[in-house]
Order: C-alpha cells, then sequence, then structure tokens
C-alpha cells in the first residue's frame, strides 16, 4: 500500500501583502484603540515553513499580546493565510521606540484594559506560540503580576500581620507611608504575595502611578543588558521616574558591586523625591552577606517587618481559604490534621491542600482525615528527616541533662551557655533561621548572642578534636531522626 505523500511544504507568501492581510484582518477585529495601542511598530519578521515571526517593540507589548491578543492575532494570521498552518513567533526589536513615555502609556493602556475588559473574547492561545526566552532590551522589567496574589486572597495572622499592615498602608498612599519597607521572612511565608498585593491595589487606584515590580535579578539583567547595549543613561532615567519601585529578593545582589552600586544611586533618587521603594529578602538587612553598608544603613531608614511562620491557628485559616478557593469546603478536623503535621511554610501548605484535592477527585472519596493522612504520607516521609527547633532542644536536654527551661533561661553558667550554643549553632547549621530566629528560640535573645555562639561553636570544631566529635555526633543523630 502507498502511503499518502506528504504535502507539499507551503509555499511562502508575499511578506508585504502577507502583513497587510494581518493587519487588515486584526484592524477589523479590534477597537481602533486598542490596535493602534497593542500593534503600533508590529512588524513582520520573516515567513518560515513551521512559523511566522513578527516582530514587536517590547517585552511588555509581547507579553501582553501573548496573554490578551493572541487568540485575535492567531485568527488574523488564519484568515490572511487560511490553508496555512503556521506557529506564531514574536520577538522584540531592539531598535523600537521604548522611551518611558512610550512605556508609560502602554502600561496605562493596560491597566486601563484590566479595569474594562476588552469587548473581544480572551480565549486561550488557539496557535502554538514560540515564545523567546530572554528579554532583551526591555527597560521596563515586564514582570507579570500574579492575578491571585492579592490582599482579598491573603489570611492575615499574629506571623505576618505588621507587613501585611505596612503593605496596605503602602496601597493606599505610596510614598507617604513607610518608605523604604524592608520586608523579610523565609521562602513561602507570603513575600512575593504581599509585595505583588500592594502593587495590584496601587494600580487599582492610581492607574497612572508608574509602578515597577521585579525581583533582583530582573534588575540585575536590565542592568547589565543596558551597559552591553549602550543604554545605561536610559535604564537610569527610566528606573529614576518610577513612582513605586518594588524589588523582590533583594539578597540576590549580595556581591554584585556594580549593580549594587547602581541601585543605590536608583534608591537615592526614588527615596529623594517621596517615591515608594517596597524590598523583600529572605533575611534582615544584616545578614545579607557582602552588601554594602550604605545600603544596608538606607534599608533600615523605613520598617523593617519580618514575616514568621504561622502559628498554628492562621494554618488553619490558610488551608481552608485555599481549599475554599478550588471549591472545596475543608472541615476543622481535617484542617486541624493537616496544619498539625505541615507547619514549615504556606507553599507547602498550599501544596498539601492541592495534593487532597487531587486524590479526592481520582479516588472520588470524600476527604476525611484517612484521606488527607494518605495523601501526605508521601510529604510527610520526605520531611521526616528535616530538623526543627523542638528536636534540637530535645536532644540538647537529653545529652547535657538539663531542662528546656534551663537552655531558655538566664543562667550563664558554663554548663548551661555551653550547650545553650551548641544548640544555636545546630539550629543554624541544620535549619533555614534567620539568626533573629533562632534567638526568638533561645529564650529571646539578642541576634549577635547567636552570631557570638556560633562563631565560637565552629572555632572550637576546628581546634579541638574531641568537641568535634561531639558536635558530629549531634548531627548525625538529628539528622538520621534517631535522638538517642
Ligand atoms: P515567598 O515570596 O515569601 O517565598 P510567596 O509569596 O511566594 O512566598 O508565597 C508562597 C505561596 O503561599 C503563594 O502561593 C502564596 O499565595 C501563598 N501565601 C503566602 N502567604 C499567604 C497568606 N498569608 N494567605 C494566603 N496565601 C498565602
Ligand atoms: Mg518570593
Amino acid at each position: 500500500m502507498r502511503l499518502p505523500e506528504a504535502p507539499e511544504a507551503k509555499q511562502s507568501p508575499d511578506p508585504a501583502t502577507f502583513l497587510d492581510s494581518v493587519l487588515q484582518e486584526l484592524r477589523s477585529r479590534l477597537r481602533e484603540e486598542q490596535f493602534a495601542t497593542w500593534f503600533r511598530g508590529f512588524d513582520l519578521v520573516e515567513v518560515r515553513p513551521e512559523e511566522v515571526e513578527f516582530s514587536v517593540p517590547s517585552g511588555f507589548v509581547r507579553d501582553w499580546l501573548t496573554r490578551h491578543y493572541f487568540s485575535v492575532l492567531d485568527s488574523a494570521v488564519r484568515a490572511a493565510e487560511p490553508d496555512a498552518n503556521r506557529a506564531i513567533k514574536l520577538t522584540i526589536d531592539r531598535n523600537a521606540d521604548q522611551s518611558p513615555a512610550v512605556d508609560a502609556q502602554l502600561r496605562a493602556a493596560a491597566a486601563a484594559e484590566q479595569g474594562a475588559p476588552s469587548e473581544k473574547p480572551r480565549s486561550k492561545p488557539l496557535g502554538r506560540t514560540v515564545m523567546e526566552p530572554q528579554r532583551e532590551g526591555s527597560m521596563a522589567g515586564s514582570v507579570e503580576l500574579n492575578g491571585d496574589y492579592t490582599f482579598e486572597n491573603f489570611v492575615v495572622g499574629p506571623c505576618n500581620r505588621l507587613a501585611h499592615a505596612a503593605c496596605m498602608a503602602i496601597g493606599d498612599n505610596p510614598g507617604r507611608a513607610y518608605n523604604p519597607l524592608f520586608v523579610h521572612g523565609n521562602v513561602g511565608l507570603g513575600k512575593t504575595h504581599l509585595l505583588q498585593a500592594t502593587c495590584h491595589t496601587i494600580q487599582r487606584k492610581q492607574p497612572s502611578a508608574r509602578v515597577l515590580y521585579m525581583s533582583c535579578e530582573d534588575f540585575t539583567n536590565s542592568f547589565i543588558q543596558s551597559i552591553q547595549s549602550g543604554r545605561l543613561e536610559e535604564f537610569r532615567e527610566y528606573h529614576r521616574s518610577i513612582d513605586v519601585l518594588v524589588i523582590d529578593d533583594i539578597q540576590f545582589l549580595a556581591g554584585k558591586e556594580k549593580t549594587q552600586e547602581e541601585f543605590f544611586h536608583t534608591f537615592n533618587a526614588l527615596y529623594n523625591t517621596q517615591r515608594q521603594i517596597v524590598i523583600s529578602s529572605d533575611r534582615t538587612p544584616l545578614e545579607i552577606p557582602t552588601i554594602e553598608e550604605r545600603l544596608v544603613s538606607r534599608f533600615k531608614w523605613g520598617l523593617v517587618a519580618d514575616m514568621e511562620v504561622p502559628c498554628f491557628e492562621t494554618r488553619v485559616a490558610i488551608l481552608k481559604r485555599k481549599a475554599r478557593s478550588r471549591g472545596v469546603e475543608m472541615e476543622d478536623d481535617v484542617a486541624y490534621f493537616i496544619a498539625e503535621r505541615v507547619d514549615t511554610n504556606i507553599r507547602e501548605l498550599e501544596g498539601a491542600v492541592i495534593k487532597i484535592i487531587g486524590v479526592s477527585t481520582i479516588t472520588d472519596r470524600k476527604i476525611d482525615t484517612a484521606l488527607a493522612e494518605e495523601a501526605l504520607r508521601g510529604v510527610a516521609a520526605a520531611r521526616k528527616n528535616q530538623v526543627n527547633f523542638g528536636d534540637i532542644m530535645d536532644l540538647i536536654t537529653m545529652e547535657f541533662s538539663l531542662s528546656a527551661r534551663d537552655i531558655t533561661g538566664k543562667s550563664r553558667t558554663q554548663a548551661v551557655s555551653l550547650p545553650r550554643q551548641i544548640g544555636m549553632y545546630l539550629s543554624r547549621e541544620l535549619m533555614d533561621h534567620s539568626l533573629e530566629e533562632v534567638g526568638r528560640f533561645y529564650g529571646n535573645r539578642d541576634h549577635t548572642t547567636v552570631l557570638y555562639a556560633v562563631q565560637k561553636i565552629k572555632k572550637r570544631v576546628k581546634e579541638d578534636r574531641l568537641f568535634r566529635d561531639l558536635i558530629n555526633n549531634l548531627r548525625s543523630r538529628l539528622q538520621s531522626g534517631s535522638l538517642r
């Protein structure tokens, strides 16, 4: 039997005519101002057998088109060339006008469209998209905010109350409330969520405000690119004309001297003109290694708010909220069950909810504690060898025949203070807590006390063999989960 012949590779159409008809089709499908705003500078790069490549003026436009206009673009391309089926690729035109003024217009248009949805359907992309991973040349740190990261979706508890209140105040009154705001806390405790909620609120209340949210890495990359492409001036102008600058995960600035220098000047320019700056980090300003002293001191000018691990009640509230947002009412006993077992961060709580709902859907069973236990078994096993404050305390008190009250108490005799220091040292080494958190656990001690303890133990481990054996033994008992 003969196989059917492979269809002939499609002849490429004449580029100019093809672009014309795509633009015609787009115009007929869009309102005039939508077309004028989003397809200004839209150009054809090349039609290849498998794909057609268009260029757009910036990363921001590309992201916006991909998210909101892709199906319109896709159908315009299909209409212009009905029997072809090429993928659509959007790239950024490095020579396009990306001046701050143009960018501000686009952002305002985007904010307006988000408030008043366009008439055309915003369905999922139909065709195949090929996205270029890098965002070269894009001055606007065109990071899309996550639409779910709002204040409405944020559960407030004692662990995050201060950071939440500060972000709410900034949302209402950027530049006037706390400036700068420095939020720190371990991974998965809601820093990004709060920062983005602040951006959403400002954008909603003041659509013309220029809000720039970017990760520290975006800032660094954008800075480096601007140097490479000889556009440093433009980079500076752009970042110094922002109304609200939000930089997530600033700890990545550690060790990057030139970027720190640039950030320092950006910071000053914005701060001096009462523009709002919000920064997050997984550590306190003091604990970011190799960050310039003058930056550290600036971070402390405003408010430094830390986010802690949520307490049991907050964990329960978060679990219920996360389940409800997925259409499930979680019973109290199930929420208690999970909250007792998953206590490190909120991302894990979210993961547990997703897993449990998944198992319930697949097996068509009701969500009860038995099902939760089954679903979490894998999670628990993975966490088994993770050490927590309690484990270390148990081991130390057992080993040195002391009570937890001795360890957290005031005594400074060698018999108590050495075990306490060992506990602090192991806590820092085996867990992911800040000096402050460790200090708080060991009887509300200052972070410098913890630092001193860690250094002292480190030194002795290096110099004293027997002591090193003792520490190694304690560590391996903790890690294997066999305290005895
Ligand atoms: P971080 O940036 O501190 O690592 P994220 O902001 O990414 O943490 O939070 C991790 C996940 O937990 C996100 O999905 C976020 O929506 C959720 N989350 C964090 N804190 C809360 C909260 N208080 N209420 C509801 N969801 C939260
Ligand atoms: Mg984050």
